[in-house]
């Protein structure tokens, strides 16, 4: 299947490795030009050079910057000539216990997981609605439909993003303008993050970081993680010409972890 996006511009946020990159990846192969960000400009400039590979024919741009301060937003969004595709991506905010969080601690993941896609999507939506296409796909996690006890910070500020998306998707001066806003929920998948994650689980119990990892993708009705790839190839998908008709929902990628019917 085409899908129909050959020449449109990506943003694609915290793409130099994981999921992110597993989207860059999914919509250069579809000529998707894209400007990718990330803090370490080493590993991006490594990615953008994988990317340019894999399609020589589309541009790739590189903005190294923190997306969730004004300044790494506007140098990304200057990246490209215009954003018909905006992704929206960040590291996610540490595990721990609530007692121990501080109104400081809250405030920098509503400002990654919350405030900065909002911020990012106040930046573009409008030009969208205009030249009416757009697409816009936030990752949060599966944390947003099933909370993990340890990623209250997570929970909390992705389903901040998620209840004002909610009601933004389905305005009728953005929805009937072909634009659309859904979010990608990841369950486990095999990335740098999980790694940490899994170190930090194994630390916590005082168990061997392969008992923990085993028993991790026990717990997946998949009996495995997912990968970047998988990832990128549903993005890309609710990024194109035949998911105008999708929007407002929020797609969960688990491997069936989530439990409920619905
Ligand atoms: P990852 O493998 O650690 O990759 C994170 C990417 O984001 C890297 O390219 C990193 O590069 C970049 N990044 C992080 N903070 C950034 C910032 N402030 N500004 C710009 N770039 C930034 O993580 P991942 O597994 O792909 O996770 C992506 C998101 O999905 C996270 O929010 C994570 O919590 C969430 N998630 C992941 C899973 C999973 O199983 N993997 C499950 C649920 C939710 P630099 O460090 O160089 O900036």
């Amino acid at each position: 299947m085409k899908l129909g996006i050959e020449g449109k511009w990506a943003l694609v946020c915290a793409a130099s490795k994981g999921l992110g990159k597993g989207c860059a990846k999914a919509l250069v192969l579809e000529g998707v030009n894209v400007v990718i960000t990330a803090r370490g400009a080493e590993t991006l400039e490594a990615t953008a050079t994988e990317l340019r590979a894999l399609n020589p024919d589309v541009k790739v741009i590189t903005v190294a910057g923190d997306i969730t301060t004004p300044e790494g937003r506007a140098a990304a969004l200057a990246g490209a000539p215009r954003i018909d595709i905006l992704i929206n991506n960040a590291g996610g905010p540490p595990p721990g216990d609530f007692r121990n969080w501080t109104r400081d601690d809250w405030i920098k993941a509503v400002d990654a997981n919350m405030l900065t896609p909002i911020e990012l999507i106040k930046s573009v939506i409008d030009g969208m609605c205009e030249r009416g296409f757009g697409r816009i796909v936030n990752i949060t996690s599966g944390a947003v439909k099933a909370p993990i006890d340890t990623l209250g910070l997570s929970n909390g500020a992705r389903s901040g993003l998620t209840g004002f998306v909610a009601g933004l998707a389905r305005q009728p001066a953005v929805a009937s303008r072909n634009v659309t806003i859904n979010g990608l929920l990841p369950g486990p998948f095999d990335t740098d993050r999980m790694k940490t994650m899994l170190s930090n689980w194994a630390k916590r119990d005082g168990k061997p970081y392969e008992e923990v990892a085993a028993s991790r993708v026990k717990s997946v009705p998949a009996q495995r993680m997912g990968n970047q790839d998988e990832f990128g190839a549903t993005c890309a998908f609710l990024c194109s010409v035949h998911a105008s008709y999708i929007t407002g929902q929020n797609v969960l990628m688990d491997g069936g972890a989530y439990p409920g019917t619905f």
